[in-house]
């Protein structure tokens, strides 16, 4: 089987020869395992985080050691009385074509309602971020304006979507004309921004006439700045990642701005609170419920990047945190 290592920690933005790849026999399971052919591996920004050996709410990758990540796979082999050969799961296998498992974390995957790889984004964790995030923190009310960035990834379109479909104005913010014309025409949004245009700031003042209620963080910098002059009395700021520090080694430039940020907190009275996906673990039965039903009537859109190869996967890593992916990142290891 073939396995991607973390090779070295990196010093800003990652580089594909971070990674090592490698070829290995998967051995038989044991008595009580199970062996796991991967289908399709999960690309996320968290994956970043887990390179750095910084202090974050889970362990880093060891040096040497296989490379995080959750993946579809089907059971290959199995001496384990609760998984027969064939059955689908939903698995944190890591970087790799075949891996041992004694069924502890498997989460048995029924193929039918939606593709598969629904389970990494829309459906799986990228979709419980978006709904639980936007219901427990950003609680959007009929009306209002909800605004989010990163907005073409699996968790910004699913804000806007729900958010539109709670009765809000949406507005994306995503790099580039073509990401912009797919918020628009592909998932709904009433309005887009592009971040990388020199009047970035006016246009999303322009594209925000009754201000900002709730503001979906999801890459902070830049976008923040432009973010926090809109945002209304009473608004909400989910902060759900800040992928456009993910690769920064110093602090920006210029004056520091958190007394500027905590004067607008009072007296505006913003409420800015950050949370872990699995904070919000109860409320995945809702959320499969709930959103399963759009995905399967077709009022809740998608879009998948998807990369052929798990020798492809660190350049595809490298390129997501660049912004160079169309969609929510999957990689074809085997064919499905
Ligand atoms: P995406 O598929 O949206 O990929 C990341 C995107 O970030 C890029 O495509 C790019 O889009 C955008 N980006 C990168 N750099 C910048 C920048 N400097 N300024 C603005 N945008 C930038 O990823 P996901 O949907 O999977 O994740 C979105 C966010 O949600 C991430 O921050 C992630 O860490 C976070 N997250 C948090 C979880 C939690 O439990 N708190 C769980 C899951 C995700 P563009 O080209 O449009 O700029």
């Amino acid at each position: 089987s073939t396995a991607v290592l973390l090779r070295r920690r990196p010093e800003g933005e990652p580089r594909p020869d971070d990674f090592e790849i490698v070829h290995r026999p998967c051995p038989d399971p044991e008595d009580g395992q199970l062996r796991l052919e991967v289908l399709w591996l999960s690309l996320d920004p968290y994956m970043r985080g887990r390179m750095s050996a910084a202090r974050s709410y889970v362990e880093p990758v060891g040096i040497g050691d296989v490379m995080a990540g959750q993946a579809v796979c089907r059971v290959e082999s199995s001496r384990h009385p609760g998984f027969a050969p064939g059955t689908l799961v939903l698995a944190g296998s890591g970087w790799c074509t075949a891996a041992l498992s004694d069924g502890t974390g498997l989460i048995r995957l029924d193929p039918a309602p939606a593709p598969l790889t629904a389970a990494l984004g829309v459906l799986g964790m990228p979709g419980l971020t978006a709904y639980a995030g936007l219901a427990e923190i950003g609680r959007p009310k009929a009306g209002e304006t909800v605004v989010v960035a990163a907005a073409t990834g699996p968790v910004g379109s699913a804000v806007g979507q729900i958010a539109r479909k709670r009765g809000c104005r949406a507005v994306g913010i995503a790099g580039g004309a073509e990401k912009c014309r797919l918020l628009v025409e592909h998932f709904g949004f009433d309005a887009a921004v592009d971040h990388r245009a020199p009047d970035f700031p006016a246009r999303l003042k322009a594209a925000c006439p009754n201000g900002i209620d709730v503001y979906f963080e999801n890459v902070g910098g830049a976008v923040w700045d432009a973010v926090l002059p809109l945002l209304n009395d009473f608004s909400r700021v989910p902060v759900c990642g800040l992928v456009s520090q993910y690769n920064a080694t110093a602090l920006p430039a210029g004056p520091n701005r958190v007394p500027d940020v905590m004067r607008a907190v009072l007296s505006r009275r913003i409420e800015i609170r950050g949370f872990i996906v699995w904070d919000f673990a109860h409320r995945a039965g809702e959320f499969r419920r709930e959103v399963g039903t759009w995905v399967a009537d077709g009022s809740m859109r998608t879009l998948e990047h998807r990369v052929e190869g798990i020798e492809r996967a660190p350049a595809a890593l490298v390129d997501m945190l660049a912004g160079r992916n169309l969609g929510k990142v999957v990689v074809k290891v085997a064919p499905g």
